[in-house]
């Protein structure tokens, strides 16, 4: 108990702590400002087909422009941001800033046009009830049909939630996508692979990396049981050529990584496409059978 240590003891401890919720309070209030003056940006990361190496879809990766402190990424103000219904409000922009950039890809005609859209939702934003509204408005302002937007959402939200469940099933309805997003760092079970109401796998960077050949089997057993479910798969993190060859091998339909493309401002998307697809004509193009 605190109260039985020293009393040196306990001020340290109130120290620390009180640091570390001023901290997190200043990181929230800065935030809450990024948002009113629009110093978040999404970029856009390229998600790319084994088999023809087109990209049918991108995911939007948010980062704060911080005034003379350059791009922050999201590990370090997402998870203050989860801690209150802050999270919500960075959604419901992530919503609506992607959903119109993907109206102007569409209009500027370019490699960018006809793309879908994934974006990240917090298990807080998930257990909201405005989460269907916000989806529903962003997409009425944009004039996206909603086939065209994915939202990816963490394994470790998802699990025996009947409220989550319930919801992702009415967001299913519209039309939208749900993906897994991290699949294989939480606890979903086979069992429950063959219920979620989800459309895509994402599989966590952490398998793609590993050259155990355990792991790779492990893959090969995810990706032939989405297949059986009727789920698409995305292997996330790929950074060499042998992960590709390996993805592959195992049958996996997309990858998303740094191999064929960091994630960049929306500006560069376009040729960010077309370099996803040169990439894949010069090192990833399998020979036809036979
Ligand atoms: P995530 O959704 O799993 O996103 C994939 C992360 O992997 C991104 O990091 C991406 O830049 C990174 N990545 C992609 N390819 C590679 C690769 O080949 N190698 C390596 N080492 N990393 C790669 P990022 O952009 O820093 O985002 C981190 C996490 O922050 C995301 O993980 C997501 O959970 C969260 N996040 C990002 N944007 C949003 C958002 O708008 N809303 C919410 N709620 N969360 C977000
Ligand atoms: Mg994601
Ligand atoms: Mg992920
Ligand atoms: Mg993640």
């Amino acid at each position: 108990r605190a109260k039985d240590a020293g009393r040196g003891r306990v001020e340290v401890y109130d120290d620390d702590l009180r640091q570390t919720l001023a901290a997190q309070a200043a990181l929230e209030d800065g935030l809450r400002r990024a948002l009113a003056e629009d110093e978040l940006v999404l970029h856009y990361q390229p998600v790319t087909d084994l088999r023809t190496g087109l990209v049918g879809s991108v995911e939007a990766l948010v980062r704060w422009q911080k005034p003379g402190e350059g791009l922050v990424p999201p590990g370090v103000f997402i998870p203050v941001a989860e801690n209150s219904d802050l999270i919500c409000d960075l959604g419901r922009w992530a919503l609506r800033t992607s959903l119109a950039q993907l109206a102007q890809f569409d209009a500027s005609g370019g490699p960018g046009a006809g793309l879908r859209v994934a974006v990240n939702v917090s298990g807080r934003h998930l257990r909201s009830p405005r989460l269907v509204d916000d989806v529903r408005c962003a997409l009425e302002a944009s004039g996206t049909a909603p086939d065209r937007l994915a939202l990816e959402i963490t394994e470790t939200v998802m699990v025996e939630d009947d409220a989550a469940w319930a919801r992702l099933e009415e967001l299913r309805a519209i039309g939208v996508q749900i993906a897994i997003d991290d699949f294989g760092t939480g606890y979903t079970s086979f069992g429950q692979l063959a219920r979620v109401p989800v459309d895509v796998l994402k599989i966590d960077r952490s398998f793609v990396d590993s050259e155990d050949p355990r792991t790779v089997e492990l893959v090969r057993l995810v990706v032939g049981a989405a297949r059986s479910f009727g789920l698409r798969v995305v292997a996330e993190g790929v950074e060499q050529v042998s992960q590709v060859r390996a993805l592959q091998a195992v049958g996996c339909d997309t990858v998303q990584g740094y191999y064929f493309s960091r994630p960049v401002a929306a500006d560069r998307l376009p040729a960010a496409v077309t370099g996803c697809h040169e990439v894949f004509e010069e090192t990833c193009r399998l020979e036809p059978a036979g």
